[in-house]
């Protein structure tokens, strides 16, 4: 499999760290459903046969944090964004929402 990085192009997945799953969020602390939330946070996952977001760091490379979407059925990516650009898509669409 090989990723490409936004910032450095194509490269082996040997440079990459998997770092989990993208789509979930890390809960309000002040909850009163914190510890609920907290343990499906940690332990409760999809397992979807088609597309998933996930977390890469590309550590031997320029270091950055991308969001690889991949089918996980093929291996094929069909997406890399930077994980800054999608934190910043996701204030964006707070503020508007608020
Ligand atoms: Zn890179």
């Amino acid at each position: 499999m090989r990723i490409t990085c936004p910032c450095c192009g194509e490269r082996s997945l040997d440079e990459f760290v998997y770092h989990g799953d993208a789509t979930v969020r890390r809960p309000d602390a002040s909850a009163p459903d914190a510890m609920t939330q907290f343990t499906n946070y940690v332990f409760i996952r999809a397992n979807p046969a088609g597309a998933h977001r996930e977390l890469w760091y590309h550590s031997a490379g320029c270091h950055a944090w991308l969001v690889v979407t991949r089918v996980v059925a093929t291996h094929t990516i069909v997406g890399v964004e930077l994980a800054r650009d999608v934190a910043a898509r996701r204030v964006h669409e707070n503020r508007e929402v608020a």
